[in-house]
């Protein structure tokens, strides 16, 4: 009967809670404090990405723009703080 939350998740990597807004399954993303790739995962916590999906972004030249467009824009929030 509860709403839907949003599980809290963490970087696997650094540990650091990572703020999200509408993440879906299978979406990549990049930690705000590391940088490094991650992927929601069913829950919607985070976790590194497994074999295939780092084959996928080393073949997919849309998703690494995808995750270049998130890291840029975490530079720039970055410089203005
Ligand atoms: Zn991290």
């Amino acid at each position: 009967m509860a709403g839907q939350v949003t599980p809290e998740s963490c970087c696997p990597w650094c540990g650091q809670h990572q703020p999200h807004a509408y993440p879906k399954a299978g979406d990549y993303t990049v930690c705000i404090k590391c940088g490094r790739v991650l992927v929601f995962a069913k829950n919607l916590t985070v976790r590194k990405p497994n074999a295939e999906e780092i084959r996928r972004l080393s073949t997919s030249t849309r998703l690494r723009r995808h995750v270049e467009r998130i890291r840029s824009a975490l530079q720039e929030m970055r410089n203005r703080n």
